[in-house]
């Protein structure tokens, strides 16, 4: 059965400041509890006209903050969807995010828990450390993951989608047995025995409509995957000045 998998991060009641990372960048990745109700019910509602299980549609999110307790769960279990949640480690316990006793709790309930590294390196950042750092990010992230949980884990996500050989290598020799990834796309491909599961982003600007588009619509998805390899060619021929090519691009809209 195909899955379509989408991508979250923080959900909040009243103020996007409640919950996880604050930096600029991370703000857009947020959405109100009103929004993601109102998606979480039409694609319940869809499942259930197509006869689908609630399986087929999976709900992915990242970093770890304090709504994957306090929002995310209820709307998600209310709806009959369990979530798959992906923790940076190092900001357990700190202001906006969760606690160890959080994380157990989501477990208990049922929801997947798996790591998304440990410090949270931006792209660039990811990108200027070696094969040492890149490991130790992923050591320390599973290590305390499978501490905090008493078993080891079997899922991780990928910040900023930042990925290499070392990486995977080292995720599959771990006992990885899924890596998800930003890439917009239902084509799950392989890196040894670990798969790569491709995922859509929900953004603070992504409508009801839109969400659904993805969900029933398989030319709406191929469009997403389309414009996603076209934006990764350009990445790899301008090489560092696709950054400050997006930027002025974003700050012309
Ligand atoms: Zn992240």
């Amino acid at each position: 059965m195909k899955q379509i998998v989408l991508m979250y991060h923080d959900v909040y009641c009243k103020d996007v400041k409640e919950s996880g990372f604050q930096a600029i960048g991370a703000i857009p990745y947020k959405i109100t509890k009103n929004a993601f109700e109102e998606q979480v019910k039409a694609i319940s509602q869809y499942c259930e006209a197509k006869l689908l299980p609630k399986s087929s549609v999976v709900f992915t999110f990242d970093d770890g903050g304090i709504s994957f307790s306090t929002v995310i769960p209820e709307v998600l279990e209310k709806y009959g969807f369990k979530g798959l949640f992906y923790i940076s480690t190092q900001y357990i316990g700190t202001e906006r995010f969760l606690t160890e006793e959080h994380i157990r709790e989501l477990a208990a309930n049922g929801h997947e828990i798996g790591a998304h590294s440990h410090s949270h390196p931006a792209y660039d950042e990811a990108a200027s450390m070696n094969a040492d750092q890149l490991r130790n990010e992923w050591k320390e992230s599973i290590g305390i993951m499978n501490r905090i949980l008493g078993t080891n884990i079997k899922s991780v996500s990928l910040p900023n989608g930042y990925s290499t050989k070392v990486v995977l290598d080292y995720l599959e020799e771990q006992g990885i047995e899924r890596i998800y990834i930003s890439t917009p796309t239902t084509r799950i491909s392989h890196h040894g025995s670990a798969q790569l599961i491709g995922r859509y982003a929900i953004q603070m600007g992504t409508s009801l409509q839109q969400v659904m588009a993805v969900i029933n619509s398989p030319m709406t998805r191929m469009k997403y995957q389309l414009k996603s390899e076209i934006l990764q060619i350009a990445k790899k021929l301008l090489g560092s000045s696709y950054s400050t090519i997006k930027r002025k691009i974003i700050s012309k809209k």
